[in-house]
Order: structure tokens, then C-alpha cells, then sequence
């Protein structure tokens, strides 16, 4: 049985930047890295790729080209893992035993959370930046008019914010290409407001009334006909009844009491989000109540909560603020000093993540507002940034920023241990 000082499940966004980090730090760490995939993502560039404007080769990259130098990558799927004996199984090398280890296999898509997604996703006028952007960018330049509606499910998510990215771009889109009076364009969701934090949420609630869109707030997804391309919706408002609205350009039906019925021209939606089913049955996840199936680390320290000798972080790990590869470039250094603090002396060091995360919010080709935020909602916009520009308002040099600066960044430096 192989056994290594640390071991890192996901060789993702947060694996590879711990990996990166702790080999910086002291090069003598014997670290394996167990990820599958040959290649590496940088999905945050997905949101462009679905509205053309970047090209999808230019987000994929060979994973063998980041795992650090030193670190042993076990090519291969965790099917499993034993806190009580410091083992993580693995579809086929066998068992991994550990001193130490880092949660970070990301999450998986669950389509199958609302009944007829399955069958419709990436289908026809069905897309997803969360799956097959290449597909959006077809489905967009192909819409003609009528209802284009964007979704997101009630399940955490990874970026909050990319259902209405997209959103924002496709309405730019169609304006550009003279169909958007022909269309209407509306985002339902189970939320009840736009954007949790204020300052972001005023610029946003401006650009849809300024741009005619169609915010439905308190609306969950329920059921998909992809072949009528109808979608329901169940209105979640607690203690009220829904009414159809007297102007109702979308043509909305009510079906049940609090079920409506939607008929759709194109949809994209964020697919209802899981933690991977071997980590929800793994003694580290969240066993019952809120959180459920989510890997269960203290929000600040990020050690677990039972197994001392056990970190986590990224969208795996049940921390209350946005899943972002943002926030993993403030998790990374906070796992990677309580660690290497605990190794030394056996106690967990002092570093603690505030909840930063960021979501550009990209609004039109040529437009971003940098909202970026920690724990409960609070603004935490970056002190350099802010000198120059207001973030909360929409800014080209934000753009510039997503579509160069951060893909860059991530290559560069996030992902050598350098960012
Ligand atoms: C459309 C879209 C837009 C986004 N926009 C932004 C944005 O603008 N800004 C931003 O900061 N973030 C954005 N994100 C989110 C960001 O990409 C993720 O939050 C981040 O990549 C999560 O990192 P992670 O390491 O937790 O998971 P991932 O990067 O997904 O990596 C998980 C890794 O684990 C591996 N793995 C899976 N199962 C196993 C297993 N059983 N055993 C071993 N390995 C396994 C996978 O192969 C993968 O390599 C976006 C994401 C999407 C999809």
C-alpha cells in the first residue's frame, strides 16, 4: 500500500494551487496529488466561450503541465475515504494511505435533481455554460426570438453569478444583431433578490430595468418537457399564493397553485449541484441537516471539524459564501500554513479565511462589475482595485481584467504557488 505525508484528492483549481504552495514552501513534503482527468479547466473563462468571445481550446490545458515538480500524481479516481483508518481508495491503484490530507475533488453537475433535465440538457435550444459553453454560443447565435430564459437550481452552486453572466452577454447579443425586440428576455430564480450584497445589487437592479429584463425572484426549476420546451417553475415565496401578473409578454401559465409553466425558446440553466457521491458517503461529509453531503471544515480555519489531520477547500467544502476559484486564491494560503503548523508542532496555525470570494459580473461585451465580497455579504472589494476604479459600476478595464488579466493570472501564478 502506497502511503505518502500528504495526500490531495482533486488536482482542480484548489489542488493544484495547495500542491503548488506547499512545495514552495518546503520542497522535502512528500505530496500525492489523485486526479483523473489528463486535462485542466480554467472554467471561469466558460462564461465567454458561451457568448464568443473566447475560444474554448484556450481554457483547456494538460494537466501534466501543473502538477508541481517533486509531487507524485497517482493518475486516478478516490472511490472513497476512511478518516478513522487514513485511507483513500481509488478505482484502480488500490488503497492511499495518508498523515495528512486535502479534500478537493470540486462538485458534480445532478441533473437528474430536476425530472426532464436530463434528457434535455445540451440538447437543441437547451444549454449550459456549466457543461457544454460551445453549445450556448451555437444556441445563442441561432435564437430568432421569443422567451429566452435563464435559470438556476435551489443547490449551492459553483459561481453564483454565471447564470446571469450569461444572461447579461445574450441580451447584448441580441440587441447587436437587431432581435431583441423580438424577444423576452427573463431570469427566474429561487432567489429572492439579484445579488446578496448591496452596493453590487443596485448597479445590477439598474442594468435590468434599464435593459427591459424580467427578473422572477422566489422561482425554483421543478420539471423540464424538453420536447414541448416548456420549463415549470415553483414558487417558493413562503405563505403566498402566486398570480399571473396582468402584463405577462412571457405567456405564463399557472398549472398548480404555486406551479407555473414556461414556455421557452432557448433556456440555459445551472444545473442542481452535488458534492461527489463518494465524498457524501465519507464519514468527513455533513451526515445530516444543512450541508448535507458537503465536506465539513471549520468556515475560518478550514480543518475539519471531526478529523484534525484533514483539510478542504473549494467547492467541495461547505463554507457560506460563493464557490469560486476567486475564493480558493484566499482559501490555499490559509490551508496551507495551518497545515504545515500543525505538522511541525501538532497544532493547527492561525490563519484564517474571511470568506473572501469574487464574481465578475460581466454585463455586456466590453463590461464587468468586480464584485467581490466575504462572509455574510459584506463588500470586501480589493484596496488597489478601488483606488482606480469603482468596481460596483460597470468598467472596460474590469473587462480587460477578465478576459486577460485573470486567465493570466490563474496560468502564471495561481496555479505555480505564486498567487
Ligand atoms: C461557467 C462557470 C463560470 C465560472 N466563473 C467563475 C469566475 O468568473 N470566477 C471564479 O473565480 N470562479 C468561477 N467559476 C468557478 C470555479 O471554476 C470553481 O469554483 C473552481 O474551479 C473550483 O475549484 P476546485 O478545485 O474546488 O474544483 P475543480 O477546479 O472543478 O477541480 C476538481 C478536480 O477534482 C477532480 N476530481 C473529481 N472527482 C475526483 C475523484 N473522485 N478523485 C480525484 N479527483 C477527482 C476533477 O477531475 C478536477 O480536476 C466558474 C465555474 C463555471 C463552471
Amino acid at each position: 500500500m502506497k502511503h505518502y505525508q500528504i495526500v490531495i484528492i482533486g488536482g482542480g483549481t484548489a489542488g493544484i494551487t495547495v500542491a503548488a504552495q506547499l512545495k514552495l514552501k518546503d520542497k522535502n513534503l512528500q505530496i500525492a496529488i489523485i486526479e483523473p482527468s489528463e486535462k485542466h479547466y480554467y472554467q471561469p473563462a466558460w462564461t465567454l466561450v458561451g457568448a464568443g468571445t473566447f475560444d474554448f481550446d484556450d481554457t483547456e490545458r494538460d494537466e501534466a503541465d501543473y502538477i508541481p515538480k517533486g509531487v507524485d500524481w497517482i493518475k486516478d479516481k478516490a472511490t472513497g475515504v476512511n478518516p478513522h483508518t487514513n485511507t483513500v481508495s481509488t478505482a484502480s491503484s488500490g488503497d492511499v494511505t495518508y498523515d495528512y490530507l486535502v479534500v478537493a475533488p470540486g462538485l458534480v453537475m445532478a441533473p437528474e435533481l430536476i425530472p426532464g433535465l436530463k434528457e434535455a440538457m445540451d440538447k437543441g435550444v437547451v444549454c449550459s455554460n456549466y457543461t457544454d459553453p460551445k453549445h450556448t454560443w451555437e444556441v445563442l447565435k441561432n435564437f430568432k426570438g421569443g422567451n429566452a430564459i435563464f435559470t438556476q437550481p435551489t443547490t449551492p452552486i459553483k459561481c453564483g453569478g454565471a447564470p446571469q453572466k450569461i444572461m447579461y452577454l445574450a441580451e447584448d447579443y441580441f440587441r447587436k444583431h437587431g432581435i431583441r425586440d423580438k424577444a423576452n428576455v427573463a431570469f427566474y430564480t429561487p432567489g429572492t433578490i439579484i445579488f446578496g450584497v448591496p452596493d453590487f445589487a443596485k448597479t445590477l437592479n439598474k442594468i435590468i430595468h434599464d435593459r427591459n429584463i424580467l427578473f422572477k425572484p422566489f422561482m425554483a426549476p421543478v420539471k423540464i418537457d424538453a420536447k414541448n420546451q416548456d420549463i415549470y417553475f415553483k414558487y417558493i415565496k413562503p405563505e403566498e399564493d402566486y398570480s399571473i401578473p396582468s402584463d405577462n409578454p412571457i405567456g405564463e401559465e399557472l398549472t398548480e397553485s404555486k406551479e407555473i409553466k414556461v414556455h421557452f425558446d432557448l433556456l440555459h440553466l445551472a444545473p442542481p449541484q452535488a458534492a461527489p457521491k463518494f465524498i457524501q458517503d465519507s464519514d468527513i461529509s455533513i451526515q445530516e441537516g444543512p450541508g448535507k453531503g458537503w465536506v465539513d471544515v471549520d468556515i475560518h480555519s478550514l480543518q475539519h471539524k471531526r478529523f484534525s489531520n484533514i483539510f478542504a477547500l473549494g467547492d467541495v467544502a461547505h463554507l457560506p459564501t460563493a464557490k469560486t476559484g476567486a475564493a480558493i486564491r484566499k482559501q490555499a494560503p490559509v490551508v496551507v500554513e495551518n497545515l504545515l503548523k500543525l505538522i511541525k508542532t501538532h497544532e493547527v496555525g492561525h490563519a484564517s479565511y474571511s470568506g473572501y470570494s469574487s464574481c465578475p459580473l460581466v454585463t455586456r461585451y466590453g463590461r464587468m462589475v468586480l464584485a467581490e465580497f466575504k462572509y455574510d455579504n459584506v463588500r470586501d472589494s480589493d484596496p488597489m482595485i478601488s483606488k482606480f476604479v469603482d468596481t460596483s459600476k460597470e468598467q472596460y478595464s474590469m473587462w480587460l481584467l477578465k478576459k486577460y488579466g485573470l486567465p493570466f493570472m490563474y496560468w502564471n501564478l495561481m496555479l505555480r504557488g505564486k498567487a
